[in-house]
């Protein structure tokens, strides 16, 4: 009796997988087996499905080995099953386990062996929240929202490479809020982390999906922009300025608050490295500050 499978295919899959020949004996037990039961390949492996190791169990408390075992029904009539089963943990609780059955043929389509494939629905689910959420972490802002300064670093080292390899420019536009010191010390600081928030909130409702709005610190963003020419970087910064500008904080009393923004903004070139990049764009900001505050100052 001869039949292959890889097996360098299924060891690392998050799912269990294990092998059963004919006589229902475990040839092969992965590493999502062991961790979604428990039991190593060497405490299984060898043993007899029907030993009743996993004891799998139906949603009535049906005992399915001897009676309505999966492997059993594919390796008798070569259908692929699925079943929502419990079984049995090493420790002795019950998991709650999709099984999907597939029998293994040999050259001439007999039936030599039978797979079993099973997954912990909830275990996945809950990993993959807790993944989401230290993804987020890493890259978002918890204040706006926005992506944090990390992300961004991230995503320009990546663009740079970009603008390197296929000569493709972008821009960058830094910006800082003017007077903002004064915001605080007149209104408090709860009152300017409100504003930090409308701020960021403006910027990244008007940049289009391909472009990046970060935190950069303090009251301080920055902009990665999908632009090829100095004009088009000129027409963004002045839209983003004239939306700050119109944008207000409104206290209960119906007063309100705007600030403005000052905007340095450069065009990546393909000997540029972030910190070049970010110089230059810093250096028409500051132009942009002395030269009076809320305007735009690109090149
Ligand atoms: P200008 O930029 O126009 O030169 O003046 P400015 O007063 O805005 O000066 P600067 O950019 O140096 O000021 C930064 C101020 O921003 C200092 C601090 O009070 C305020 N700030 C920085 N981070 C935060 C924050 O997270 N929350 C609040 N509320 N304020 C912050
Ligand atoms: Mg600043
Ligand atoms: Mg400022």
């Amino acid at each position: 009796m001869e039949f292959k499978y890889n097996e360098n295919l299924i060891p690392y899959l998050y799912e269990g997988v294990y092998v059963v020949d004919k006589k229902r004996k475990i040839i092969f037990w992965n590493e999502g087996s062991e961790r979604i039961t428990g039991y190593t390949s060497d405490e299984v492996t060898n043993s007899f499905c029907y030993h009743n190791i996993l004891q799998h169990i139906d949603e009535t408390g049906k005992q399915l080995c001897f009676n309505g075992c999966p492997l059993q029904k594919t390796l008798n009539d070569g259908m692929i099953n699925e079943a929502r089963v419990y079984l049995k943990h090493k420790d002795g609780y019950r998991i709650p386990v999709m099984v999907k059955t597939l029998p293994i043929r040999d050259e001439m389509q007999n039936i030599v062996a039978a797979i079993e494939v099973f997954t912990d629905e909830r275990f996945q689910k809950q990993i993959y929240h807790e993944n989401q959420e230290l993804k987020d972490k890493l890259r978002i802002d918890p204040l706006t929202q926005i992506a944090n300064r990390h992300f961004f670093d991230f995503q320009l080292s990546k663009k740079l490479e970009e603008a390197k390899v296929f000569a493709n420019p972008f821009g960058i536009l830094m910006i800082d809020i003017d007077y903002f010191k004064q915001v605080n010390d007149t209104y408090g600081h709860l009152v300017g982390d409100e504003i930090l928030k409308i701020v960021a909130k403006s910027l990244s409702s008007n940049i289009e999906k391909t472009d990046l709005v970060s935190r950069w610190g303090g009251e301080e963003f920055i902009v990665l922009v999908d632009v090829t020419s100095i004009d088009d970087l000129l027409k963004i910064a002045e839209r983003l300025r004239r939306v700050v500008e119109a944008s207000s904080y409104h206290f209960e009393n119906g007063k309100t608050i705007q600030v403005t923004i000052s905007i340095g903004g450069t065009l990546a070139k393909p000997e540029d490295s972030a910190k070049t990049l970010i110089a230059r764009a810093d250096e028409n900001m500051y132009f942009a500050k002395q030269n009076g505050r809320n305007q735009s100052k690109i090149s």
